[in-house]
């Protein structure tokens, strides 16, 4: 680089010579600074892989093995570092898992590039070869893949497990993976048999207690306390209402002001205020209602203290900060329509429960519970605990993978043994097929290749055994057609995963290759950073 600045500034001839030189420099500079991000993550692949910690700005701590997590936290600057980082995280919305594979993978097929790049082929050549690999690399996965019954609830429970493998909280598995399994069941919408929607399951964290005692509720749960003011914490035969008007003195307009020069004035005024509140307060009792669920306000008070005391009276059980996010999710579960003003307040609108109550959940944590919901949507609620902060929130991202995976199998019925294996086959065939491939694309299509064997022997280095070992007695076994082998690290050596019950969906193997070659296909067609 410091040769080339004078380069910049000469003009003529050989500036178009100089400025080829130039691209080849900047584009291989991208590619170290976006491999130095892979090589971060490439020790937390697998369930023997290493935890990150990660601090931030803030002096807040994450432990995390989740690759989206410890990319989205890290602070990248290089700029295809960063698309790494955005890889990451496409990956975890397309499928949810599988972030880290993907940056293994991208990491590896750049490394590829690079050594193609030195043999002299165009960027443009090998990118394109590097995308008809992929298209094949996903028909291979797709023949090795097997269909799956939804309602084989065991299989899925597996699927689940294989995802939970890799976490700081694996060894709650057991737990967590049949819950994911049923939360999404329940919320399985049949006008929709191939999407679910995440969105209505709600996971609330509560510290305290252990992992193990997490659950699933049923009925619902809100994150919120009441509001006490000597109004009720337990209603039974509840008739819920969930409004998103405000129970407060409304405000004047911006400009507008309000004189009051005397006493008289002043009484009324607030005679005014305290008629208008009973007023409120009175229409939503009519409508049969004993508990309130108040929408968070920005603009002003959602709830007065003046109402608040009316409405202790009337014994009806308030809650308010209701996010405006969990409306839909709220009225869903609870069976009540979102009520925006107190005109439409009727019987019509609110749900009905047996029982609310206030539940303390150890120390000052308290959580509305919700149950025997008459006409309840599909919805859930699950109560996370964890002793502290940190396993807490890793529990959480770690259940959020583990139901994308089951949402996957919704989207795509297919699995796939895991523990490499189909990384390894794809790579197997890929080199079959090169040979029928003539010229550059064949040397790209072994490159490939040989990049995705990156994974197997990623699992086996990260669980302490020899990799190169590992990796040749995994390649010779695929050659003879054991399609389903890979590495397994509890027992040491390769055996058939499928047996090994590490199963993993086809949508994120399937996914995590083909974004990884277009994240690697746009590095390489980058030839200036300006
Ligand atoms: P990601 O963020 O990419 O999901 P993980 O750390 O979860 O990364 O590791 C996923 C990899 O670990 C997959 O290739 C999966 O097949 C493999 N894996 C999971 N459980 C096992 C196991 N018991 N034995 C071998 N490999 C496993
Ligand atoms: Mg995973």
């Amino acid at each position: 680089p410091v040769a080339q600045a004078p380069s910049a500034a000469k003009s003529g001839k050989d500036t178009n010579f100089k400025d080829k030189e130039k691209s080849g420099s900047v584009r291989n500079s991208n590619i170290v600074a976006a491999k130095a991000v892979a090589d971060a993550v490439r020790t937390s692949l697998g369930p023997r892989g290493m935890d990150k910690m990660i601090q931030s700005g803030n002096g807040d701590v994450t432990i995390t093995n989740d690759g989206a997590t410890i990319l989205n936290q890290m602070s990248v600057i290089h700029p295809t570092a960063k698309m790494l980082v955005e890889l990451s995280k496409a990956q975890d919305i397309e499928a949810g898992d599988g972030t880290t594979t993907v940056v293994v993978i991208a990491g590896a097929l750049l490394d590829a590039a690079q050594k193609l790049l030195v043999k002299g082929i165009h960027p443009t050549a090998i990118s394109e070869s590097f995308q008809r690999a992929a298209t094949q690399a996903e028909t291979i996965l797709q023949n090795m893949a097997t269909p799956i019954d939804l309602s084989n609830d065991e299989q899925l429970v597996k699927l689940a497990t294989t995802s939970l493998n890799s976490k700081v909280v694996s060894q709650h598995s057991w737990l967590l993976a049949p819950m994911a399994v049923n939360a999404v069941k329940k919320v399985l919408d049949e006008s929709r048999p191939d999407n679910v929607d995440l969105k209505a399951i709600k996971i609330i964290k509560k510290m305290g207690d252990t992992v193990e005692e997490s659950e699933m509720i049923e009925g619902a749960l809100i994150d919120q306390k009441t509001m006490g003011r000597g109004g009720p914490t337990r209603v039974e035969k509840a008739k819920i209402a969930l409004i998103q008007f405000q129970l407060s003195a409304p405000k004047t307009d911006m400009e507008n002001q309000v004189i009051i020069s005397d006493y008289a004035q002043m009484d009324r005024a607030l005679k005014e205020e305290r008629q208008y509140l009973l007023d409120l307060c009175k229409q939503i009792k009519k409508s049969g209602c004993n508990v309130l669920l108040i929408q968070k306000s920005i603009l002003r008070d959602a709830v007065s203290e003046l109402s608040l005391h009316f409405l202790a009276k009337m014994k009806i059980m308030v809650v308010k900060d209701i996010e405006r996010d969990d409306i839909e999710f709220y009225s869903n579960i609870l069976g009540c329509r979102p009520i925006a003003s107190a005109d439409h307040m009727v019987a019509e609108s609110l749900g009905s429960a047996d029982l609310v109550e206030e539940i303390s959940t150890g120390g000052d944590g308290k959580v509305i519970k919700v149950t025997g919901i008459q006409s309840s949507g599909p919805a859930v609620s699950i109560l996370l605990r964890g002793s502290n902060k940190l396993v807490l929130e890793e529990a959480d991202r770690s259940l959020h993978d583990a139901l994308c995976v089951i949402r996957c199998l919704v989207k795509k019925r297919f699995l796939l043994p895991g523990g490499g294996a189909p990384e390894m086959e794809v790579a197997c065939k890929l080199r079959e097929k090169a040979n029928e491939r003539g010229g550059a694309e064949q040397y790209c299509w072994r490159a490939f290749a040989d990049a995705l064997e990156l994974v197997p022997y990623t699992l086996a280095e990260n669980a302490g055994l020899s990799p190169i070992h590992t990796v040749t007695e995994l390649r010779r076994q695929h050659a003879n057609g054991h399609a389903n082998y890979g590495v397994n690290v509890r027992k040491g050596f390769v055996t058939d995963m499928k047996e090994e019950n590490v199963v993993q969906p086809l949508l994120v193997s399937h996914n995590a290759i083909k974004q990884a070659s277009e994240c690697v296909r746009s590095i390489l067609k980058i030839d200036d950073i300006v």
